[in-house]
């Protein structure tokens, strides 16, 4: 369960086909990058105004994508399954991080551990045949995926985190991890079901892997009814 030395990217033809079998599957969404490099440079924006500082974009920090990662995530807005937790929807948008313009027609792609720390699809946790918390949804005009999910629970080693991974145009584009705010997982982690598992270790600033940038990709949290709103802007580089 040692995130920190699982730093390899598999193949990302695999990736696609894998995922692409699941945008079949639920009624064949486009696969095809709907904006372009000629469309930023008609724009005027592009590495040029990257160049002469007119804009300024951060780059999403890249971060291992651990030993969870599974190449067959649906797409779906709501990954949660029944999980018991409190409700987290996820506003996470996509840019181009050399013109901060929203990149439509991303697939985003997230997976994370349920309130007592276990992951879908693992031997090693007995849950090699179950999905939940996975998903994959597209950007919309505005660059914008959004999940349903639960706010995710812990395991030794590692901060609260959720795994992103971001396609464009057949290629892997970014792989990351989405953190929150000690204080606000304090309060969460005060309710149940994550109350049974005291003692969450580590926090944010003693985690190896969020020591690289973690900070930079943090949610912002909004309280939303009895759950939360997290949003981020992630940018990245067309490859
Ligand atoms: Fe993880």
């Amino acid at each position: 369960m040692d995130e920190s030395t699982q730093i390899s990217r598999r193949a990302t033809l695999a990736k696609l086909g894998g995922l692409l079998a699941g945008a079949v599957a639920v009624g064949g969404l486009k696969t095809a990058d709907s904006s372009s490099a000629t469309e930023e440079e008609a724009s005027g924006a592009g590495p040029a105004g990257v160049e002469s500082g007119a804009v300024t974009c951060v780059l999403a920090p890249e971060q291992t994508e651990g030993p969870y990662y599974l190449d067959d995530a649906s797409v779906r807005r709501n990954v949660t399954e029944g999980k018991a937790g409190v409700p987290l929807v996820l506003r996470l948008s996509v840019v181009s991080a050399s013109t901060c313009k929203p990149i439509k027609g991303a697939a985003v792609e997230i997976w994370h551990c349920d309130a007592g720390g276990v992951y879908s699809g693992t031997s090693v946790q007995g849950t090699q045949d179950e999905r939940f918390l996975r998903g994959v949804q597209r950007t919309d005009a505005k660059g914008l995926a959004l999940f349903r999910t639960i706010y995710p629970g812990w395991y030794q080693g590692r901060t609260v985190h959720i795994h992103v991974m971001v396609h464009l145009g057949g290629n892997v584009v970014h792989t990351g991890q989405l953190y929150f705010p000690d204080a606000v997982t304090d309060a969460v982690y005060k309710r149940g079901p994550y109350a049974s598992r005291p003692n969450r270790d580590p926090r944010n600033g003693s985690d190896s892997i969020y020591r690289n940038g973690g900070k930079r990709s943090t949610l912002k949290l909004v309280k939303s009814g009895s759950g939360y709103v997290g949003s981020i802007a992630m940018g990245v580089m067309r490859s």
